[in-house]
């Protein structure tokens, strides 16, 4: 293709045991899927209604990476996640349907700038500028489907300089991953190569410059950084 700039570089993902890499379209989000920390931030969970947002694929960044503290915050939030990697699409897909999509898991930190976020629910303003922010989505390297073993007893959990954050289990998701990406697929046809954050259990909190994160989704991934 004959561009008129330099077309900008494809974000992709290292593959656990294999040396090719998995190439991201786009990074979807759901907000209040664990009912404690939907709690935490004085919100309820509509069960009906998913609640849908979403970062840019150069938000990603891989593990053991330096993440800058971002600009125009003071209070940088981590979200420890399950990232589900897809890698086939559809829309308007049943549960079963869409559970067929999944091609692989990592973990991941939906990073998020909590003062503008405060701010955006406040005057009703959309939250990009609080999540999809640059650097905004470290994740690990991804396990492929046929290689993990996810479910419900599974352990997702966040250290910062060795002290445990967040940890629950996968069960205590308000929608599993095949109803995410059920509902998902009503709003947009899902294609190989989204990501999707399927949310954060309680225990979010500040980091600061020099903090050291390890996330882990237990016996599936593992994610290293600092914030420099
Ligand atoms: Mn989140």
């Amino acid at each position: 293709m004959n561009y008129i700039i330099d077309a900008p570089a494809l974000p992709s993902l290292p593959v656990i045991g294999s040396d090719r890499r998995f190439p991201i379209r786009r990074v979807f989000c759901i907000g209040r899927n664990y009912a404690e920390h939907a709690r935490e931030m004085g919100a309820t969970v509509d069960k009906s209604t998913p609640m849908f947002f979403c970062k840019p694929a150069d938000a990603v960044v891989g593990d053991g990476a330096d993440v800058a503290y971002p600009q125009a915050t003071a209070d940088l939030h981590h979200e420890v996640e399950m990232v589900v990697a897809l890698g086939a699409g559809g829309h308007d897909l049943s549960p079963e349907q869409a559970a067929a999509l999944v091609w692989g898991y990592g973990v991941g930190l939906d990073l998020t700038r909590r003062d503008l976020q405060a701010q955006a629910k406040a005057k009703g303003h959309p939250w990009d500028v609080a999540k999809g922010f640059d650097h905004s989505a470290p994740v690990s390297a991804l396990r492929p489907a046929d290689a993990a073993t996810v479910g419900a007893q599974t352990v997702l959990r966040l250290s910062v300089n060795g002290e445990l954050r967040q940890q629950s289990t996968l069960g205590e998701m308000v929608h599993d991953v095949p109803h995410i990406l059920a509902a998902l697929s009503t709003l947009f046809e899902l294609k190989a190569g989204d990501l999707v954050f399927t949310g954060t259990p309680a225990g979010v909190a500040a980091l600061q410059r020099g903090d050291r994160f390890h996330a882990e989704l237990v016996g599936v991934a593992e994610l290293h950084g600092r914030i420099v």
